[in-house]
């Protein structure tokens, strides 16, 4: 006790004593009471070194909770700000190092109670963190206690995970499996949820999508089972809507294909205290034993799945996937990719007429950052020549050659797969070798069997390892087509030109088809429509194209109506050409007839002289230039017009007339009067002569 009171001074009995008392989980605050009133008693040691009892303050906000980090306590924060203020003579804590249960946190708090000048109390003893050596033992203890800590965890999790590699933990089943009485893991005895579950991979199977198997749920009032967990109904089974999420982790879980499986995903906690799960791949899980029980679809039904489920995933991997062939009639739609960025393209349609036109265009980038697409393409056309192009390709005859090529590979990589079968078999036998040699041991012998079961995790993995390379090589080799198959795709190659032009055939349909045929098309807008076909299997086919015409240039008059206005203005008005052209059939750019306000405007919009200008450009004068011309007034000029002895255009539009240039035998005043007379007389001498 000298020790004690030479370290406590007067300057720490003027301030508080800090009780913390810390229970990690209520469990142990039910349970552990005995350690809680040893919490308490510390007060009283703290009143016994001079402190009053209305200075001992007690600090157990914490009650309940976890002390994995120090986030989660904000008792622990309290703690932490009234010792750093200067508030606090001394910390009491039942084994102070568990105050934190992170080295961080510790030491952070020995740093500041030395320098606040902050005694530590313990049931060991009272510290003064500011002196060496209890500086030194303090943190000792800490990280004792931290490494206690972790090496319980490890322990728990060692235990657990050597289990689960050799597939003998009992985890949690998803709905349609049970432990049967040996814990072996069966099939759900009640035949509706069965039944239900085989309904859902059934309606993937048909839809290809999550989304529509949870409609086709729906829609037909079909509820899936779901086992409840918790609370008085435990180990029920309730029944309610499938959703997507749902529907998604059953088609996830190698369970249902009758593998046990551990360690899909990871857990990590934030420093803000959130918990991130992070989804595995297969070769990073800790576990995964295939053939372990029954299951409801076969391994490579449930990889097809995956490999369809991740195809549909828009979001995943940039966009780079296709995503399920849609409504639209976009027949290129989630195959298009963009030659100058490498996106993925979209689609937009647009109404023409009575059909929909499809754009395909590149504008992800240009959406997230702000600028112009990069790409747009009208998809007609290109619509147009792939189809032609497929037609073209799936001809009976390049398919049976295609075949043939194909029934050549097999039987060579036949031979190399009974060689790979070997090699998983010799592993197989190895890791059995192994099992046994573990079986028979005394598990007393700590040692030995320590080292077996080593030995027969080494084993175990290899199998792992080759069965993987096996099935990895079959994969790829096994394009192999039964002869069943190999009809059928030259059925197909027969049928296909039908199917594809007729009518009936849905849209839908086509895409599907042309999705079975086509890996991409890179697409390039130029001078002209380049379009790079990939077919599923690797061949590739270029494509150029003219480029479309525009919306507007659709509607323009074609270039030979343009020439013959041309040709036509030489000799006639407007409104003359446009009944010329309507006796000839000839139609303007949009199919109707012509008028003279469209002639102009085809005029004027192709920059063509109309035919006062031509006229002009030839010399015919106006009223008033003849009019000079010939030195008489305006007024002589129209009653010589009038009566035929000059010769002129008329301009209905502009209301003016242009005169042809006179001639050496052109009217002069005094000759009309003359030729006048003898009009007269001639008229009088018929009058007299009947
Ligand atoms: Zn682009």
């Amino acid at each position: 006790m000298t020790e004690a009171t030479s370290k406590v001074q007067a300057r720490h009995l003027k301030r508080n004593a800090y009780l913390y008392v810390r229970q990690s989980t209520l469990r142990q605050v039910f349970e552990n009471t005995e350690s809680t009133r040893r919490q308490y008693d510390l007060r009283q040691r703290a009143i016994s070194l001079g402190w009053r009892p209305d200075q001992v303050v007690v600090i157990d906000t914490d009650l309940g909770q976890s002390g994995a980090s120090a986030v989660d306590r904000e008792g622990f924060q309290h703690l932490v700000t009234e010792v750093s203020l200067g508030r606090a003579g001394v910390v009491m804590g039942l084994e102070v190092s568990r105050l934190a249960r992170n080295s961080t946190d510790w030491h952070r708090l020995l740093e500041i109670c030395a320098l606040a000048d902050t005694l530590i109390l313990d049931e060991d003893g009272i510290y003064d963190p500011a002196h060496f050596n209890d500086r030194l033992l303090l943190g000792l203890k800490g990280t004792m206690s931290e490494a206690e800590l972790h090496v319980l965890r490890a322990r728990l999790r060692g235990g657990i995970l050597n289990k689960a590699r050799r597939g003998e933990l009992e985890i949690r089943l998803p709905i349609g499996f049970v432990y049967d009485s040996e814990g072996g893991v069966r099939l759900d005895p009640d035949a509706r949820v069965q039944q239900n579950v085989r309904q859902l991979f059934r309606t993937f199977q048909r839809t290809g999508s999550a989304i529509a198997t949870v409609r086709a749920f729906r829609d037909q009032g079909l509820k899936f089972p779901r086992r409840i967990y918790q609370g008085p109904n435990k180990g029920d089974v309730a029944w309610g809507e499938l959703d997507h999420s749902r529907a998604l982790w059953i088609l996830h879980h190698p369970r249902y294909a009758g593998a046990f499986s551990f360690g899909r995903s990871r857990m990590r906690k934030h420093p803000d205290g959130r918990i991130v799960y992070k989804r595995l791949a297969p070769e990073e899980w800790t576990a995964l034993i295939r053939d372990a029980h029954e299951g409801y679809i076969s391994w490579d039904e449930f990889e097809q799945n995956k490999l369809r489920l991740r195809e549909n995933a828009h979001a995943l991997g940039d966009e780079r996937e296709k995503g399920p062939p849609r409504e639209g009639p976009a027949l290129l739609q989630g195959l298009v990719i963009c030659a100058v960025c490498g996106e993925r393209m979209t689609i937009r349609y647009h109404q023409r007429g009575a059909l929909l036109q499809p754009d395909y265009l590149c504008q992800r980038h240009g959406i997230s950052h702000a600028q112009p697409i990069c790409q747009q393409i009208p998809g007609g056309t290109i619509d147009e020549a792939i189809g032609k192009l497929l037609v073209e390709t799936v001809s009976s005859r390049t398919l049976e050659v295609a075949l043939q090529v194909q029934r050549e590979l097999e039987s060579r990589s036949a031979e190399a797969e009974r060689l790979r079968q070997h090699e998983v078999e010799r592993a197989r036998y190895e890791s059995e070798l192994a099992r046994h040699r573990y079986m028979r041991v005394d598990p007393d012998n700590r040692l030995v069997a320590d080292s077996l079961e080593a030995e027969w995790n080494q084993a175990l993995r290899a199998l792992g390892e080759a069965k993987e390379r096996y099935d990895k090589q079959r994969q790829t080799d096994d394009a192999s087509v039964t002869d069943e198959q190999r009809a059928a795709i030259i059925a197909l190659a027969k049928d296909f030109p039908r199917l594809w032009s007729d009518p009936r055939t849905p849209q839908r349909e086509r895409k599907r088809m042309a999705r079975l045929l086509i890996a991409d098309v890179t697409l390039l807008r130029g001078t002209e429509l380049r379009a790079q076909v990939r077919f599923n299997g690797g061949a590739t086919h270029a494509l150029t194209l003219p480029l479309p015409k525009p919306a507007w240039a659709l509607r323009q008059t074609s270039s030979e109506v343009v020439s013959e206005i041309d040709r036509l203005l030489d000799h006639h008005t407007d409104a003359e050409i446009a009944k010329l052209l309507n006796d000839r059939g000839m139609t303007s750019g949009e199919g109707k007839h012509f008028t003279r306000l469209k002639v102009r405007k085809v005029r004027i919009a192709y920059d063509l002289k109309d035919r006062f200008s031509r006229l002009r450009a030839r010399g015919l004068l106006t009223l008033d230039e003849i009019a000079a011309r010939l030195n008489v007034c305006s007024v002589t000029i129209k009653q010589w017009r009038r009566a035929g002895l000059l010769q002129a255009h008329r301009f209905e539009d502009r209301g003016q007339y242009l005169f042809e240039p006179p001639g050496p035998d052109a009217p002069v005043k005094h000759r009309w009067k003359m030729r006048r007379k003898s009009n007269a007389s001639l008229t009088t001498s018929n009058a007299l002569n009947p």
